[in-house]
């Protein structure tokens, strides 16, 4: 069936076994998310050795939970008061920035009889989640201390995710200094520093990662083997573990250009359309509920015209004909939202 979502187990696996070696000098949590913590490719990532894994959706760290028993979770996105007990029970690190959270989730673990694990999230300027690394955060840390239920595991940030600030030495180092300044003023040893996410990893491939950075939270890099502060392609990491399969439902020679007066859309966008007279068109059977055609890259001789809910429209040559299958290669949102949709089989091989 189709369109289908094929993964190549063996070469993720690959992947895994990779970047476990290359970052072996640090606590590494594998970011599952953008396979939806699909339940057989966090087995085949169990089995290449990996035993930390992080998703910042509940749902999914549920199934990780259930999937590999033993491994350690930790949940991305600041909990939501509705998702408290959740966390407690299928989480054992969650990121937070929110004293009132904190406190609910205090609550709930005591009421679960454990010790939940917390990492502070520090906003070095990226402008998403965590405390501004210039408020007041010896405060919040001492009332995070007094939480009898609640472990200050460690610090962390998050870069390159909405504000694109890449990450050097010198901005992770200030998380070093709140460490040291926390140990001076608290009396209390922050065991973790986590130090961002795939776009860290170019801070490692130059040795600048600062020694005390001593946990990452990699997805992009080892998945689609893209470092995502500079894109640039990482060596020893296979790019193409994922790819794309779709049937086509229609091929005709049609004008270029709509015919009639040009209105908006279905996605209420007033579209340019390019007249290059008549070409030869093929629709495929995926659209935007699926998929947004500017994360797809079909092969060559083969151009991405638009898509509507449902369609996807290719501009092709001669070779291609009604019932045939073309293949795209994707990228981190693509595949996030491929794995999202119950319409995209899922396929390993
Ligand atoms: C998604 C996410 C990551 C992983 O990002 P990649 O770019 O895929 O490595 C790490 N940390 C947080 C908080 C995230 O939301």
């Amino acid at each position: 069936m189709y369109p289908r979502i094929v993964a190549d187990i063996s070469k993720l696996q690959d992947n895994y076994r990779f970047i476990k070696k290359e970052l072996d000098y640090l606590d590494l949590f594998v970011v599952t998310k953008c396979f939806s913590s699909h339940p057989t490719l966090i087995k085949a990532i169990y089995d290449a050795g990996i035993r930390n894994f992080a998703d910042s959706r509940i749902l999914n760290i549920k199934t990780i939970k259930e999937t590999v028993s033993d491994a350690t979770t930790m949940l991305l996105r600041l909990p939501a008061f509705s998702e408290i007990e959740d966390v407690i029970k299928y989480a054992d690190i969650s990121l937070n920035s929110e004293l009132e959270t904190i406190n609910k989730l205090n609550i709930e673990a005591k009421k679960q009889n454990i010790v939940h694990k917390i990492i502070l999230m520090i906003d070095l300027g990226d402008l998403r989640e965590g405390i501004m690394y210039n408020s007041d955060y010896i405060n919040f840390i001492s009332e995070v201390l007094k939480l009898d239920n609640i472990e200050l595991h460690g610090i962390g940030t998050n870069v390159t995710c909405y504000g694109a600030i890449i990450p050097s030495k010198e901005t992770l180092e200030i998380l070093v200094n709140i460490k040291n300044e926390v140990k001076e003023k608290l009396n209390y040893d922050i065991k973790v520093i986590s130090g961002g996410n795939s776009s860290s990893y170019h801070l490692h491939l130059k040795n600048e990662l600062p020694k005390e950075i001593n946990n990452l939270r990699i997805g992009e890099v080892v998945v689609l083997g893209s470092e995502s502060a500079y894109g640039q392609q990482v060596k020893g990491i296979h790019r193409d573990v994922f790819k794309l399969e779709t049937e086509v439902i229609e091929v005709k020679d049609k004008p270029s250009h709509p015919i009639g007066e040009i209105g908006v859309n279905a996605f209420g966008e007033k579209l340019e359309y390019l007249d290059k007279g008549i070409h030869r068109r093929a629709i495929v059977s995926i659209g935007r509920q699926d998929v947004h055609h500017d994360n797809l890259y079909p092969s060559k001789g083969i151009t991405i015209i638009g898509s509507s809910s449902d369609h996807l429209i290719l501009e092709v040559d001669e070779s291609i004909n009604v019932g045939d299958i073309i293949t795209f290669d994707v990228e981190y949102a693509s595949l996030l939202m491929l794995y999202t949709s119950k319409y995209v089989y899922k396929i390993f091989k």
